[in-house]
């Protein structure tokens, strides 16, 4: 009886069967791996139960074909799949497949999935009209086939099968006026794309190849005769010498391990032989994971024990800064059954994910100084988790990482580096200045930079929530203090101007006592600004936490209800000021009414929420009539 297949497998099946998706080879690609896959599950089982002994030779991966009947078949002796199995693993979408954050729209275009996704077991339909699975698993005598023409679904019988593991049956598809199939029913072609792809299979990949032989006895007559070859050079590419490898090999092992969706950004190949021993293959991806800012996200390296996988995600050989990096690490010195638990305090693993970190630093401070724009485009992705890196564990990881971080600058109108800020700071200027706002045209419109652009000092912009956090962490840079715009004491004055303002906020001294009284328990105090050339109001702070933190601490859950210490700052040479002072000397209801209007004005520029917008509202009707 035909079982239908669960809605997202379908619209995966149909994508499949209907695709025009070029590199259709790498069917052959995904369905090696799973077979990979199911050996190194019975390796690993043998390792923890004295029952099964694993002799190499009975552990391969075979390929045979068959031209009149356009069959091509891939069979293990891996682990097999039990009559249950069977119906979960290939009647549901693969675990691995990505369809289920993709837009009905992505998903119409199918080719940019099947390119860059993993797609496993299914991709089989790109070029086979029937799938027929047979698998016997492992303690079990019985087999089972599965069979499907696609769509329609498929069925399960029991059959009987001599050995464990799994036989996979591709009926090819015939040639189409746009599409040619016969050249997976080639030789020549089956063996370039299993080099390409998994030529790094720890296990023999075997087939049949046909030779060539003098006749006996005679001198230009040959004969035909097929003989059974490993086709796959078994060398693990980490194994490799990087000499022989070029970068589409790496592409390659990138996208069958399918680290990731996309292309790797970069990548580093690392062999170590010393006092611990260790090779690994690094990847900075192109893109952030759909998933990278979640919790669901997990990071981790692939684990191998002298070429055996024993852990896939292990994540204690990446520090949570660089949990974006993809890529495996293979070492002679750890134990094959080493068990969660003891691993994480493992030396050897200690001074591996030390050693990684490092290299890992390096090739990101190289990208940085040699190829600018890759590295602009990795900050773009991941330049927020190196600011999260400085700010947590206390700060314990900012010198690792000060050099690395971006923000943009008002004078280059792009990211820059800190050390390419201080580089440029003219002698006169003490602090790295900044601005928080929620984007850059936002900040560049903040009254509270008029004053340090007036003096032709660069500002940084931050405009993500933890920029200020993580310098604040930070607290100086090669020696430079940061220093908001906004904060109460810009270091910017000499003795003269410190006079004369001291002589303006005397002068006006009772003005701004009666404004403060009006804003009583809102401000910590009124004064005269220095730093505001054309608007008539801002908000200063004085003490550690500025607006932009108070906003962010007030979006977390277990808000403490902290708040920046604000200070009014008018503009005593607006005209606004003008009508200020006035309306003191003849009428203390209108000072009121203004000095009101001018704080919800701050809020508003600062982009805090008014505390009674309808009394805001009612102020300025009052002022129109
Ligand atoms: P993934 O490999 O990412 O899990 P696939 O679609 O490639 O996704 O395979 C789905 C599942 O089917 C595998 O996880 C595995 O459990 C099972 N499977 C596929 N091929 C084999 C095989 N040759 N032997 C044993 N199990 C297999
Ligand atoms: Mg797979």
């Amino acid at each position: 009886m035909k079982k239908e297949f669960k809605a997202e497998s379908k619209r995966l099946l149909e994508m499949m069967i209907n695709s025009i998706y070029t590199q259709k080879e790498i069917f052959l690609r995904e369905l090696i791996s799973n077979s990979s896959d199911a050996i190194d599950k019975i390796y690993y089982r043998a390792l923890t139960d004295d029952n099964i002994t694993f002799n190499s030779e009975d552990y391969f991966i075979k390929i045979d074909m068959n031209k009149d009947e356009r069959l091509l078949t891939i069979t293990d002796t891996g682990i097999g799949m039990t009559k249950e199995e069977l119906e979960e693993n290939l009647g549901t979408i693969a675990k691995s497949g990505s369809l289920a954050f993709k837009s009905e729209n992505e998903l119409k275009d199918g080719h940019d999935i099947i390119g860059q996704f993993g797609v496993g077991f299914y991709s089989a339909f790109m070029v086979a009209e029937d799938v027929t699975v047979t698998s016997r698993a492992l303690d079990s005598e019985d087999a089972y086939v599965w069979k499907s023409d696609g769509l329609d679904g498929y069925t399960i019988e029991l059959v009987s099968k001599d050995s464990v593991g799994t036989t996979i049956e591709l009926k090819i598809k015939e040639n189409t006026e746009e599409e040619s199939y016969d050249e997976y029913l080639e030789e020549y072609r089956i063996q370039a794309i299993v080099k390409k792809y998994s030529d790094f299979i720890r296990y023999p990949i075997k087939m049949d190849v046909t030779n060539r032989n003098l006749k006996e006895g005679t001198e230009d007559e040959w004969e035909e005769f097929s003989e059974e070859k490993t086709i796959n050079s078994l060398v693990p590419i980490w194994r490799k010498n990087k000499s022989e490898l070029q970068d589409e090999d790496y592409e390659n092992f990138y996208q069958e391990k399918h680290y990731g969706f996309d292309k790797p950004l970069s990548h580093l190949h690392i062999s170590v032989d010393g006092a611990i021993r260790y090779q690994s293959i690094l990847f900075i991806p192109e893109s952030m994971p759909f998933d990278y800012y979640t919790k669901e996200y997990e990071k981790g390296l692939e684990l191998y024990s002298n070429g055996v996988l024993i852990m896939n995600k292990c994540a204690d050989l990446l520090p949570d800064y660089f949990s974006f990096v993809k890529g495996m690490v293979d070492s002679e010195d750890l134990s094959l059954n080493i068990s969660r638990e003891i691993l994480q305090h493992d030396r050897q693993l200690k001074m591996i994910a030390k050693n990684i970190k490092n290299k890992i630093k390096s090739q990101l401070q190289g990208l940085l100084k040699n190829e600018r724009e890759k590295y602009e485009k990795f900050y773009e992705a991941f330049g927020r988790q190196l600011k999260f890196g400085m700010y947590n564990d206390y700060g314990a990881n900012k010198d690792d990482l000060k050099d690395l971080v971006m923000f943009y600058s008002s004078k280059e109108k792009k990211l820059v580096t800190l050390a390419e800020y201080v580089e440029r700071m003219p002698e006169e200027q003490t602090y790295i200045y900044y601005a928080s706002g929620d984007s850059i045209d936002r900040i560049d419109k903040m009254p509270q930079t008029e004053l340090v652009s007036d003096k032709g000092f660069e500002i940084l912009y931050f405009t993500d929530d933890v920029d200020e956090f993580a310098i604040k962490m930070l607290m100086n840079y090669q020696e430079k203090e940061f220093k908001s715009v906004s904060s109460g004491d810009l270091g910017l004055d000499s003795e003269q101007s410190k006079e004369e303002e001291s002589k303006k906020n005397e002068e006006h001294q009772d003005l701004f006592a009666e404004m403060k009284k009006v804003l009583e328990g809102k401000v910590k105090d009124v004064r005269a600004s220095k730093r505001l050339r054309t608007h008539p109001v801002c908000f200063a702070t004085e003490g550690e936490v500025t607006i932009e933190m108070e906003k962010i601490l007030k979006a977390m859950p277990d808000n403490q209800n902290v708040k920046a210490e604000k200070v009014l700052e008018i503009n005593t040479e607006h005209e606004v000021f003008k009508a200020l002072a006035s309306s003191y000397a003849s009428d203390k209801e209108k000072l009121g009414l203004y000095t009101n209007l001018l704080y919800n004005q701050a809020l508003l520029i600062e982009g805090l929420p008014l505390q009674d917008p309808v009394q805001f509202t009612n102020d300025m009707c009052k002022v129109m009539v």
